[in-house]
């Protein structure tokens, strides 16, 4: 009889026990991984919810290659968008069913958010070219570095919305740097190179331009080219010399990767 009278509250122990040792798992690991800031690396300010994973490819290098192999080249344009330039350079770009990636500029795609969401709706990609186009940006400080970086992506995507995917980062002036690579891989965005510097930012008029890629377009170049950041007339006016001859050699449009 003493024997069954103990008997129930040695199993009640054992239950609270288990009951605690579950209790205590299950809140002190959803403790442990809630709080933002137990991650070590600083993330934005409204970032969380909507960056994309980072790819596994991304390896901080430098893409310098089109995604698709064969005869395929790809066309970028930085620094805008501009209202002056931007809409002629979609507007060519379909007359010719080519695609290009847009490097964009943080203040410019404020002032003009129509404009990025034209570029998106057209078909092209987006590309974080920082928020002020800082060209000493890999000498600043790591605070500084972040806030241009992902303050472009920001304004990207606050002029798109959600669904615009921002694959790349270009630094200003081509002036990337470890550091810049790493901020922009945090954010799944790949350092995006290229492979034929046109120098139309220099204004060597139009037939430079042109021939500037003629002699050195082969398939899976990357085409640096500008839509904003001062006169682009001469790019435009090389640009509608190149997109027919480039489809006449038999080369399509492609995005880097
Ligand atoms: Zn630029």
């Amino acid at each position: 009889m003493r024997y069954r009278v103990f008997r129930p509250p040695y199993c009640y122990r054992w239950g609270v026990l288990i009951l605690s040792v579950v209790t205590v798992t299950t809140f002190g690991v959803s403790a442990w991984r809630s709080p933002a800031e137990s991650t070590p690396a600083p993330q934005p300010v409204g970032n969380a919810a909507t960056v994309r994973e980072t790819p596994a490819r991304n390896t901080g290098e430098a893409v310098r290659d089109t995604a698709r192999d064969g005869r395929f080249v790809a066309l970028t344009f930085d620094d805008g968008p501009d209202p002056r330039y931007t809409p002629r350079v979609l507007d060519l770009l379909a007359k010719h069913d080519a695609v290009a990636t847009f490097c964009m500029v943080g203040t410019e795609a404020r002032r003009h958010p129509e404009l990025v969401r034209a570029v998106v709706s057209a078909g092209m990609r987006l590309c974080d070219h920082t928020v002020t186009h800082d060209q000493r940006l890999r000498t600043r400080g790591e605070r500084r570095i972040t806030a241009e970086i992902v303050g472009g992506w920001t304004d990207l995507v606050l002029a798109t919305g959600d669904d615009a995917p921002i694959d790349y980062f270009r630094a200003p002036g081509g002036n990337f740097s470890p550091r810049l690579n790493a901020v922009a891989a945090r954010h799944g965005m790949r350092p995006l190179g290229w492979t034929v510097d046109t120098r139309d930012w220099t204004l060597p008029g139009a037939g430079r331009i042109v021939e500037t890629v003629q002699q050195s377009v082969e398939p899976g170049s990357v085409i640096l080219l500008h839509d904003g950041g001062g006169r682009r007339d001469q790019t435009i006016e090389a640009l509608t010399r190149l997109l027919p001859w480039l489809a006449e050699q038999g080369y399509g449009f492609g995005f880097p990767g």
